[in-house]
């Protein structure tokens, strides 16, 4: 398959590996921010490959991992409204919240919907013109413009009850968090290949300058991240920290110019809730007023009670990159893919699935 194969070629990545083995002389400590990178890097085994004096962290780049259990809460308690429609990513509803899931939610009589984009939830508005339809929007930059473009099509077509719950988040700050808490040293960071392919590479420029840490902006295939570690460790050896695209045929410099002006048409910056972090100022998008008719935080008055984190998960942690999953006394036993306790193991990029799937300390 052209453009996959090419990029998995067993002889251009020895090649690669071998010049990463003959630069890299210090310690060096990288962090991906990407769901996807994290399973390609446990499948193709890459941790292991790699010299034994550079660490691989995973960071918060799962969208489901991060979403944190109260914003959760809300979806399920938004569920238990009458005559309301919950539409949802599939992993979303498998998540455990304080009490219950979005699944379990549906089997206490929620109407709750599995939809494979914003205009499948937005289909289901318009079929359904007597509920209130509420799409519980989470993702970073990639899926922003998408869910941003459902709220313009519904002003457009004038559909009154489809409303988003925007628990969007946006990348470069979160990395900024990771690196203000200073829990992790960190040499390098692979940034996110699809959310860079929107946002382009310049947004992490503060990245090198303020806090002189490697950036490459990497893809998905092996080769793509063997590529990235080679200019990081360029980077780090020489003592030039820069941002670097090591994925020319998925992202410019200037990101996609017309997806970010329709993110910015209905969006605006504000907080998030991050699982295992908190509250990070900057870091979420929130829908502006001019389309709150469309914001379900808005129009719909909850009390999801108080939250907690599921108990022996250590999610968070994980997220931080401070721990990883077989520091979980459930991992592997209590929590696995067909039974999960905490949001890392529900979804497929999170750091608990890949490692059980791909790694080889099964609990
Ligand atoms: S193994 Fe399960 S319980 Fe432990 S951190 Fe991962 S998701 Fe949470």
């Amino acid at each position: 398959m052209k453009f996959v194969e090419e990029y998995r070629d067993p002889e251009l990545g020895k090649k690669l590996l071998d010049m990463i083995h003959e630069r890299s002389r210090k310690p060096a400590r990288l962090m991906e921010f990407c769901g996807g990178h994290t399973v390609a890097i446990f499948k193709h085994g890459l941790r292991q490959l790699l010299p034994d004096n550079i660490e691989m962290l995973s960071g918060p780049g799962c969208p489901v991992c991060v979403t944190a259990s109260d914003d959760l809460d809300r979806a399920i308690a938004l569920g238990h409204l009458p005559d309301v429609i919950i539409t949802s990513f599939g992993d979303m509803v498998r998540v455990p919240g304080s009490r219950s899931s979005l699944q379990e939610a549906r089997s206490e009589g929620a109407d709750v919907r599995i939809v494979y984009s914003a205009q499948d939830a937005l289909a289901i508005a318009r079929d359904n013109p007597e509920k209130s339809v509420i799409f519980i929007g989470i993702g970073f930059e990639t899926t922003a413009p998408t869910i941003a473009a459902s709220i313009l099509q519904a002003e457009q077509e004038k559909i009154s009850n489809y409303y988003v719950l925007s628990l969007h988040k946006v990348c470069p700050p979160i990395m900024k968090a990771i690196l203000d808490l200073g829990e992790v040293n960190l040499g390098g960071i692979i940034c996110p290949g699809h959310v860079s392919a929107i946002i382009g590479s310049h947004p992490y420029q503060f990245i090198a300058d303020d806090y002189k840490i490697a950036c490459a902006v990497s893809g998905f295939e092996p080769l793509d991240i063997l590529l990235a570690v080679d200019r990081l460790i360029r980077q780090i050896e020489s003592g030039q920290p820069t941002v670097e695209i090591a994925y020319r045929r998925g992202v410019k410099p200037e990101g996609n110019v017309p997806a970010i002006r329709l993110m910015e048409t209905v969006f605006e910056i504000g907080e998030a809730n991050w699982r295992g972090i908190g509250v990070v100022p900057s870091s979420g998008l929130q829908v502006k007023s001019q389309y709150e008719k469309y914001d379900a935080a808005k129009n719909f008055k909850i009390d999801p009670g108080p939250t907690h984190e599921p108990e022996g998960c250590i999610c968070g942690s994980i997220l931080r990159g401070v721990s990883t999953p077989k520091d979980c006394g459930l991992f592997g036993g209590t929590c696995t893919p067909e039974h999960p306790v905490g949001p890392c193991m529900v979804s497929s990029e999170g750091s608990c699935a890949a490692y059980y799937h791909y790694g080889d300390n099964h609990g």
